[in-house]
């Protein structure tokens, strides 16, 4: 990796081939056989049935901002050529003074029409949330993603503010994003192919949900983002732009045409793996084949 997520450097997957295709089986090291059973389904989709028709050719993303300095923020929006950024918020050690000047800089660098959304990764309480929201509104925000960590928590600072609200953690199983819904804690669900089990399972808990949804990936190759693109492709509307322009946090990659956003829009395609790139990233490993079986389990 390219830069340091979810305290991983190293981001290990299988990939699978079948008749329909290739697919990407990479649950976080931290995931048991249950959860990785959807992770699977997922992978067994693309490389078995493959996916439903898509109804869009391609699909906006986000430029992603870490925690950085202004000036650096400002440099990554201009350079990703998006029109919608997704600024990190509330990191440890940093002031609520970093964060506004980090989207002061990201909301001049995308000019007024660009849309700009905050992400807490559950940091803050109710109270804290609701204060530093209407603070970081001034620069006008599309959402805020997990403001807080608990579903009655979001729900508290739905009610008490008008920034509307995104789930992301709150959403790692198939029956999550029935369970934001039923407890009104956010107007917007972040959604994940593989840990929903696959482009048509996703599609069907994003329809049972009814929130609009962004999808978003779990650090993928282009292998794995395909499934991404292909559940965004399929979703009847798609008012949001996408959290699916991640390759460039890995150093490499299986294929020769990778799946990267060129002026902030991903074409809606499935690249081929490259059987050379794919040798230089292969490695021996019983326990990835012992996690696959234990999951298909
Ligand atoms: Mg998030």
């Amino acid at each position: 990796m390219s830069t340091r997520f979810r305290g991983q450097t190293v981001r290990e997957g299988v990939l699978l081939r079948g008749p329909a295709g290739w697919g990407e089986f990479s649950p976080f090291p931290e995931y048991g056989p249950r959860e990785c059973a959807r992770w699977l389904a997922c992978a067994r989709e693309a490389a078995f049935e493959g996916w439903p028709e898509p109804v869009r050719d391609s699909v906006p993303v986000n430029a992603t901002v870490p925690a950085v300095g202004p000036e650096r923020a400002h440099a990554i929006v201009t350079a990703s050529g998006c029109a919608t950024a997704k600024v990190k918020v509330a990191e440890p050690g940093q002031t609520l003074d970093d964060d506004l000047a980090r989207v002061e800089a990201v909301r001049d660098a995308l000019g007024p029409s660009g849309k700009l959304r905050v992400d807490a990764n559950g940091a803050w309480d109710v109270d804290e949330a609701v204060r530093r929201l209407k603070l970081l509104d001034r620069f006008e925000l599309e959402y805020a993603e997990q403001p807080c960590a608990t579903l009655d928590e979001l729900a508290a600072v739905r009610r008490a503010c008008d920034v509307p609200v995104a789930a992301d953690e709150s959403i790692r199983r198939a029956e999550d994003p029935l369970r934001v819904r039923a407890a009104e804690a956010a107007d917007i669900a972040v959604v994940k192919v593989q840990p929903l089990g696959g482009v048509r399972a996703a599609l069907r808990v994003v329809e049972a949900c009814g929130l609009p949804a962004v999808v978003s990936s779990a650090v993928e190759t282009s292998v794995g983002l395909a499934a991404g693109l292909a559940l965004a492709a399929a979703l009847p509307s798609l008012p949001y732009a996408c959290g699916l322009g991640t390759l460039a946090l890995l150093t490499g990659d299986v294929v020769d045409d990778p799946l990267v956003p060129v002026d902030g829009r991903l074409a809606v395609r499935r690249p081929p793996v490259d059987p050379a790139r794919l040798a230089e990233c292969t490695i021996d490993s019983p326990a990835w084949l012992r996690r696959m079986q234990e999951a298909a389990q």
